[in-house]
Parts: C-alpha cells; structure tokens; sequence
C-alpha cells in the first residue's frame, strides 16, 4: 500500500498525457511536481448548469451565473477605455465589461469560445456585468466536459497562457486519473473511515474534479479535510508526546530567597493571576518532567516579571537559562530590564545577539559552554550552530508568534530536555491556538496590574496632523513623553526608512525643536539602539520616532502618548501591540493613528475596530475576519505544514475531531509500531518527516 502511494507521490507530473516539458516547468513553479499533487489540485469552484440562469431572465442587481459563446470582442480606446465581451445563450446577449488590464484580457478570450460570467447584474445599453468572475469552458466534444457540474481551478495568467486554464486542468487532471487512478492509495485506517463514513481515497479524489452530483463535492471534501486534518493534529501529537512521555526532565527546587529580594526590589505587588501562573510553572519544573507550556498573555499584562522568577529558580537550581527574543532592540530591552532587576543578586545577565562584535561573541559562547554565564538573554542568535550550553535547564521564548515553530525546536535541542516556555501576547481563537500551539499546556495571565486607564484612541486624517502636534507640544510640555511610530515592511524597506529618516527630521529641526528626540530602527548598530533606548527611559530624550520595531515588548511607563503614522499600512493585531507600549503609568494615555484621506473601507473598518475596543481577543477574531485565516497565521512562517483543503477557522469542528483522533492514537502508539497504524505511519513519513526532523519515528 505504502508503495503504490509512493507511485503517485515519485512521479513527475510531466508523464501526464498532455503536460509535457514546457507545461510541467509552468506547473512545478505553481507547486505542482508530481501526480499526486495535481491531483490534489483542487477545484476552486463548480459551475452547476442546473443553475446557470438564461440571460432573457436575468434582472438588475441579481447575482448571477450566465454561460454563452462569444460573439463580440470590442476594445474601446482611451480616455475611456474598457474592454467589452459579448456573450449570446440563444435566449439574449449579455456584456462582460473589464476596465483594467484591457490589453491582457483582450488576448484571454476568442470569438466563438463558450464561456461563464458571474457576477452582478448591470444594465448599460444592455444588460452587463463588470470584471465578471469568468471562466472558459469550452469544448463540448469530449464526455469529460459534458457533466451537469462543471469544475472550475485556479490558475494564474501565466498557466492560462500556456493553455491551463480551467479546461486545460480538467483535461490533464482526467488523463491523470485515468492512468494513475487506480495508484491513489488510501491513508486513512479503515477504523477512521467507518466511525465517520468518509469515503476512500481514490474515490474522493475522483469525485472532487468530476461530481456527478452536488454531494459528490461535499462528500469528498470532507473526507480530504478530515485526513489534512487528521495529519497535521498526528504531527502536534507526535510532538506532545515526544516531549513528555519518555523522557525523564531536571527536577527543579526553590527556598524562594532569591524570589524575595528581586520581589522586594519591584515596586508592585503580583497579581493574582500572575501567582496563580507561577504557581503552574513551578508545578511543571519540580515535577521530574519537562516543561512544555505557553504563557498567554495581553500586551503589558506582566509577563516578564514571571518568566524572570522561573529563570531564577533554574539558576538557583545551578541551571543555565536562554532567554530568545524577536527582535534586538526587545531583546535589548529585556536586557535592560532583568539587570537592574537583578542588581545585587548576584547574578549577571549578559546579551548575545547577530550584531555584536565577533570577539564579543566569542567570549559568549565560550562562557556559555564553560557554565561560566548563568542567564543569557539574546535573538535567534542564539540558535546559531555556534553556541553550546554547558547545562541549559530552561528555555524561555518571548513573542513566541514572531518564531515557527522549527527555531523552537532548535534552541530546545541545546538542552538536554530543558523546560520550555513561551510567552505571546495575540491573542488567538482557542482552535487555532489549540493547532498552532497544540503541544503545549497553556497557562493565561487574564488580569491586568491595577490601576491601568483605558487608553484614548483616535483616528485622525493627515490634514489634521498641526492640530495634534500642537496636543503632543503641550503634553511633553508638561513632562511626559511620546512614540511616533512610520510602517516599515520589508518588500519596501528602503523607502519606508527614507521616509521614516525624512520625517525624523523634519520633526526634529521644525515641530519639535525645543525638545529632545531620537530616532530608532532595526538597521541601527546595536549600541546606538540601547544609547537611544535608555535615554528614553531616563527621561532625556522625549519623543521616540521609531519603525515598527518597538511593536513588542518595549516598556517605558512614562510615555502617554502613541502617534502612528500610516496606520492604514498596520494590521489590527499590531495596532493593538503599538497601543500597548501607553497607558502603562498613571496618567492618562492616548493612541492617535493618522492615514491619509482616502483609504479604503476595511482600512476604515480596522481605524473604527481600533478606535472602539482595548479587548486583545475581540481585535483578534476581527483580525481574523477582515484577513482570513491564510494571512492571519501564513501557517508557513509557524512552521506548520500549508494546508490545502481546510481552513484552520472554517473547519473548527473538523479540526476538533481530528485532534481528539490523532492525540488518542499516539497517546496509545507514541511510535506507530502498532500495525493497526502502519498506514499512518507510512504516509506520515513520506508527507512529513523530512520537513520535520526534529519528530522521531524510528
Ligand atoms: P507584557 O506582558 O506585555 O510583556 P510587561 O512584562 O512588559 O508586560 O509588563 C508591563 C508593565 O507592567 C511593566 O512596566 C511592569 O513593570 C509592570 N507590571 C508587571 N506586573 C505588575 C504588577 N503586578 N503590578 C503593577 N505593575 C506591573
Ligand atoms: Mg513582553
């Protein structure tokens, strides 16, 4: 069985009737290589004809599905140009109109060729529909096209002009099944099938590119979910029990002098939720196994001051602690911090990151491996091949949304099962943190210190940006201090620095110029950043304009006030983490974000959504709405395999399911030695264990 699923997997998708070499270059850089992945290429959409409305019944305004040869192509030049596709269904004519990208369309469509317009109805001399959804559906001859339910793929210009389009996939995807059908292997055991019914493989994959009914689709669908699924909970399972079930962890203990004297030191009492964490931590270090545990949190709910405390029992235990970090100038921060935190305890942080001196770093990794440093706090530097721990006894990942989870595993193999704990501050829906962070216990920080003050968010446009520097003027005035913050993204990096380095300026030599400012960003030496930090936070400079590097973590309580520039170019979730960085004194704080005039409606809808709700949670799911969870979480920056039938929001039940499966069969077969689970192991092995080295199936 094994091998014939291997048959699909190993073939080029060249040998398919119909691709050829010039077709199968195209597909390869569209992530089609083999067989089995065009026939996992599935459907976008299905085009039902029972459904297909005639045009002579079509009315203004209505959503419709149309479908009609081509009688007409009509270009109509500057200053007006549009593009005009006729189509006629022996019942009335019908307009596809296109404005942009005239030239490109124009050479897309050929008189005579059948085609399906979606879209809304319009009427204009005619009834019409602008930049219709279309799709070419050609070709009546053969049976493959002549089913009531017709399968429309995705496919990119560049595949169309090579002839894939819709028709050319239904035609190579039918040679496939014809010749390869049979090789589809199941690789589900056939307990999973019959507890929910789901159809076999081969049959699935059949029926999703050639329905002979609409429950064919739904059918098959939910078998290829449930299976993507069932894999990827396998992995988070795999991954769970690896972690814990065999392996003996370093048994931690405190008298908790330590503890007291940084405690002493800090002038806030804990909260209660930050004990009752504590409490959950300590739990797991003094339990002889290691550690595993995600520690969620808001933005300035006081998740330092926890992972210090559990720092500082591994050292007392004669551990050594790493501290991982998403960004220099937070690690800097962190930095900061923890040493003056840890001033006469003797103990003494130091900070390891890609930017220092090599000699520096050197002497680190030296000290690191001799046992000589205690407590390093660092960047993914500290991943590097280079640095070996004499006896890492805990790890500590800050920001952990920031890190797939690969560069976790990394740090984690350093140790020798060191305990682990990460620390977010997003918030996220219980199912999707449930997949992305499913090996893990969670521990929640649901209570902010007290005495916080809401955070008085505006949105305002540019043109009112006078009357709010003149705001800014009088509150620094009285002592306080500000963030103004420029988009910086990597794909336009270099102007986005200009810009922020032209207004830097600008604010520094004309607005502001009877105060101090400093500017801030990731391309900085490393020394200039923390100079900048410190003056900041000792009150010498007063206005820190800053990229968005300071999203995380960066804590000065007294700066009121959070200017964002271009805050249309932010995403909720890190609107909300720049908001964050106020309101974390006494005094009342405010968040102003500026865009320009005429942003579009989800921009205005995210300014609103801002404007309105402080709840990280709340912001979260809206986040996820306005974005979808593909961009949300781009699984592939997590380190999660990319799923190709399932959406982690949409087929929340689904995944619930699957997890509970998948947990119980590892739980029970942490190896897959069983028999029963041979088929599981098999694909697994073929599907993930490359990319996943760091899971051990022997
Ligand atoms: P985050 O969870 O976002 O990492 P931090 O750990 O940076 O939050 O804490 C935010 C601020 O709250 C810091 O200034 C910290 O000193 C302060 N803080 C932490 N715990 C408490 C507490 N129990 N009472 C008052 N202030 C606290
Ligand atoms: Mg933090």
């Amino acid at each position: 069985m094994g091998d014939t699923f291997r048959s699909t997997a190993e073939t080029d998708v060249q040998y398919v009737k119909g691709v050829g070499e010039a077709r199968a270059a195209l597909l390869h850089k569209a992530g089609i290589e083999t067989v089995e992945d065009l026939l996992t290429y599935i459907p976008r959409r299905y085009l039902d004809r029972s459904t297909i409305m005639k045009i002579s019944q079509v009315s203004e305004g209505e959503d419709v599905t149309v479908v009609g040869r081509i009688v007409k192509i009509k270009k109509i030049p500057r200053p007006h140009q549009r593009l005009i596709i006729t189509i006629y269904d022996k019942t009335g004519i019908l307009d596809g109109v296109w404005f942009n990208q005239v030239d490109y369309f124009q050479k897309v469509f050929k008189e005579d060729q059948e085609v399906a317009f979606s879209g809304k109805i319009g009427f204009y001399r005619g009834w019409q529909i602008v930049h219709p959804d279309f799709d070419i559906i050609e070709e009546s001859k053969e049976q493959l096209h002549t089913g009531q339910i017709i399968p429309l793929y995705p496919s990119g210009q560049e595949l169309r002009s090579r002839g894939l389009s819709s028709r050319g996939f239904r035609r190579i995807i039918y040679n496939a099944l014809d010749k390869y059908g049979d090789a589809v292997s199941e690789n589900l055991p056939e307990m999973l099938l019959n507890l929910y019914r789901l159809r076999e493989r081969p049959e699935a994959i059949r029926k999703i590119h050639f329905p002979e009914k609409m429950s064919d689709i739904h059918e098959s669908l939910r078998r290829l979910k449930y299976e993507e699924l069932f894999y990827l909970e396998i992995l988070m399972a795999l991954r769970h029990f690896q972690h814990r079930s065999p392996v003996k962890g370093i048994t931690m203990k405190t008298s908790g002098e330590t503890i007291r004297k940084v405690l002493n030191k800090v002038t806030y009492e804990l909260t209660g939720a930050q004990r009752r964490v504590l409490r959950e931590i300590y739990d797991d270090l003094r339990s002889g196994h290691p550690m595993n545990r995600l520690l969620q949190g808001d933005v300035g709910s006081g998740k330092t001051v926890v992972a210090l405390i559990s720092a500082l029992i591994a050292i007392e235990n004669s551990y050594q602690v790493a501290l991982m970090a998403p960004t220099e100038i937070l690690a800097e921060q962190h930095y900061l911090n923890i040493r003056e935190l840890l001033s006469g305890t003797g103990i003494e942080p130091r900070i390891l990151t890609g930017s220092l001196k090599s000699q520096t770093k050197k002497e680190l990794h030296s000290a690191l491996k001799e046992g000589d440093l205690s407590l390093v706090i660092g960047t993914h530097a500290l991943v590097q091949e280079a640095v070996e721990f004499r006896k890492l006894g805990l790890v500590i990942i800050d920001e952990q949304h920031r890190f797939g989870v690969l560069q976790r595993g990394e740090l984690i193999a350093k140790g020798w099962n060191p305990h682990v704990l990460v620390m977010t501050a997003t918030p996220i829906p219980r199912t999707m943190a449930m997949t992305l962070y499913g090996d893990l216990d969670t521990s929640v920080i649901d209570e902010m210190p007290p005495g916080r003050k809401t955070v008085i968010t505006a949105w305002r446009t540019e043109k009112k940006l006078p009357e709010v520097y003149k705001f800014i003027r009088e509150k620094i005035k009285a002592g306080e201090q500000a963030y103004i913050v420029y988009p910086l993204v990597e794909e336009s990096e270099k102007m986005d620095l200009k810009a922020a380095t032209e207004s830097f300026e600008f604010l520094r030599n004309h607005i502001f110029k009877d105060f101090n400012l400093a500017l801030l960003h990731g391309r900085m030496k490393s020394s200039d950043k923390e100079t900048a930090m410190q003056q900041f936070k000792k009150g010498e400079i007063q206005i820190l304009v800053s990229t968005s590097v300071i999203e995380v973590g960066v804590d000065v309580p007294q700066s009121t006030i959070m200017l964002i520039e271009h805050a249309e170019r932010f995403g909720l979730s890190q609107l909300h983490q720049l908001r964050g960085r106020v309101g974390r004194g006494s005094k009342k704080s405010y968040c102003i974000l500026i865009t320009p005039e005429d942003i579009n409606e989800t921009a205005r809808q995210r300014m609103k959504m801002i404007e309105k709700t402080t709840d990280g949670f709340v912001i979260a799911e809206e986040d996820l709405r306005l974005r979808g969870s593909g961009e949300f979480f781009g699984t592939r920056q997590h380190g999660l395999p990319d799923l190709k039938y399932s959406d982690l929001v949409e087929d929340r039940k689904i995944i619930e399911t699957a997890r509970q499966d998948a947990f119980a069969i590892i739980e029970k077969d942490p190896q897959l030695r069983l028999p029963e689970n041979q088929k599981i192991r098999d694909y697994f092995k073929i599907k993930y264990q490359e990319k996943y080295q760091l899971i051990q199936i022997s």
